[in-house]
C-alpha cells in the first residue's frame, strides 16, 4: 500500500512540474509579443516621508496581463526577459513609460512626487543605458533630480567594478541612486560605500518581523545607524500594519513602503491610492 501511495506522489510531483514546465515556456514564448500587445503596465506603489509624514514618492512596478494565464508577477518573466535580449526594450519601455506617466501626473496635480524604477542586473552592463534614462527625462520634462533608480544589493555585486562604472555614469545626469533589498546579497560594506549611493532600501524580510522580535528590531537599528553614518537615506520595504510603522518612526527610519499604506495601483487610481496613504502615515 506504502508503495501505491509513494507512486501515486511521484506521478503528481510529475504532473506538476511538467505543467510548471510547459507555464514557463508558454510565457516565455509570449513575453516578446507582450511588449508589442500593450499588455505590460506599471502599477505604482506609495512610499511616505516619515518626517513629513507625506507621500514623497512612488515605484513603479512591472505588471504583465497574459491573455490566458492573467496577471504574471515579474519576479516570473523578468528572469525571463534577463535571460534573452529581452531586457533590453522592456527596460527602455519602462523607464520611457514610467517617467512619462510621472512626469504628466505631477503637473496634473500640480504635486513634487518623485518616482523610483527598477533596473535588471543585465541593464547595468548596457553602456546605452545613461543615455536613454537622460532621452527619457528630456521627452517628458522629468527633472533628473525627481528620478531615483533601484538596483538590487545583488546585482550590484554581481560585477561590483562594472556597477560602479554604471553607476558614476547615471549620476553626472543628475538621477538618484538607491540599492534595493539591503540585506540579501551578502555584499561588503568597503565595496558597498565606495559606490555612488543616495538611499538603501532594507527588504522586507527584516521589517515583517520588527514588532514582534527584538533580534529583528536591532538589526534594522544597526542597519540605519551604518546607513546614516555614511549620509544614505533608509527607505523601509513590506510595511505591512501600523505597529511596525510606529517602530520604524521611533528608530528614526527616513522613508516607508508597504500594503499597509498603499499598493501597487494603476496610475489612473494613483490618486486615491495616495489619498489613503497621507491618512495612514498620519494616524497610528
Ligand atoms: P522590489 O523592487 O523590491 O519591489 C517591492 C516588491 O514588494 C513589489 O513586488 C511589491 O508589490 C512588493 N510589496 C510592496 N509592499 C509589500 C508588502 O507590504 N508586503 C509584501 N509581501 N510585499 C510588498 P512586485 O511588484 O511583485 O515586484 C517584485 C520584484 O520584481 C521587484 O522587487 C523588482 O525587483 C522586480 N521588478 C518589478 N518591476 C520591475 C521593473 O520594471 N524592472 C525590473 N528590472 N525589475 C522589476
Ligand atoms: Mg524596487
Ligand atoms: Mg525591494
Ligand atoms: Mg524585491
Amino acid at each position: 500500500e506504502a508503495k501505491t501511495r509513494g507512486r501515486g506522489r511521484v506521478a503528481f510531483f510529475d504532473v506538476q512540474l511538467r505543467e510548471r514546465l510547459q507555464r514557463y515556456l508558454e510565457l516565455e514564448q509570449d513575453l516578446r509579443a507582450a511588449v508589442d500587445h500593450g499588455e505590460l503596465w506599471l502599477a505604482y506603489q506609495p512610499i511616505v516621508n516619515l518626517h513629513s509624514n507625506r507621500v514623497a514618492a512612488v515605484e513603479g512596478l512591472l505588471r504583465w496581463t497574459h491573455p490566458r494565464h492573467g496577471t504574471v508577477s515579474p519576479e516570473e518573466f523578468i528572469p525571463m526577459a534577463e535571460e534573452s535580449d529581452l531586457i533590453h526594450s522592456i527596460g527602455a519601455w519602462v523607464l520611457s513609460t514610467a517617467v512619462e506617466q510621472i512626469a504628466t501626473y505631477r503637473d496634473k496635480f500640480d504635486l513634487d512626487l518623485r518616482l523610483k524604477a527598477n533596473l535588471s542586473v543585465r541593464q547595468l552592463e548596457d553602456p546605452e543605458l545613461p543615455q536613454a534614462v537622460d532621452d527619457a527625462l528630456r521627452a517628458s520634462g522629468l527633472p533628473a533630480k525627481a528620478l531615483s533608480l533601484e538596483i538590487t544589493e545583488s546585482a550590484l555585486m554581481h560585477d561590483p567594478a562594472t556597477a560602479a562604472r554604471m553607476l558614476q555614469e547615471l549620476r553626472r545626469y543628475g538621477v538618484r541612486l538607491a540599492i534595493d533589498d539591503f540585506g540579501t546579497g551578502y555584499s561588503s560594506l568597503a565595496q558597498l560605500l565606495r559606490l555612488p549611493l543616495d538611499s538603501l532600501k532594507i527588504d522586507r524580510s527584516f521589517i515583517n518581523d520588527i514588532a514582534r522580535s527584538r533580534d529583528s528590531e536591532a538589526l534594522v537599528t544597526s542597519i540605519m545607524a551604518m546607513a546614516h553614518a555614511v549620509d544614505l537615506g533608509v527607505i523601509a520595504e513590506g510595511v505591512e500594519n501600523a505597529s511596525q510603522l510606529a517602530v520604524l518612526r521611533r528608530l528614526g527610519c527616513d522613508q516607508a513602503q508597504g500594503y499597509y499604506l498603499g499598493r501597487p495601483t494603476p496610475v489612473h487610481e494613483l490618486a486615491g491610492t495616495i489619498e489613503v496613504a497621507n491618512r495612514r502615515a498620519i494616524i497610528e
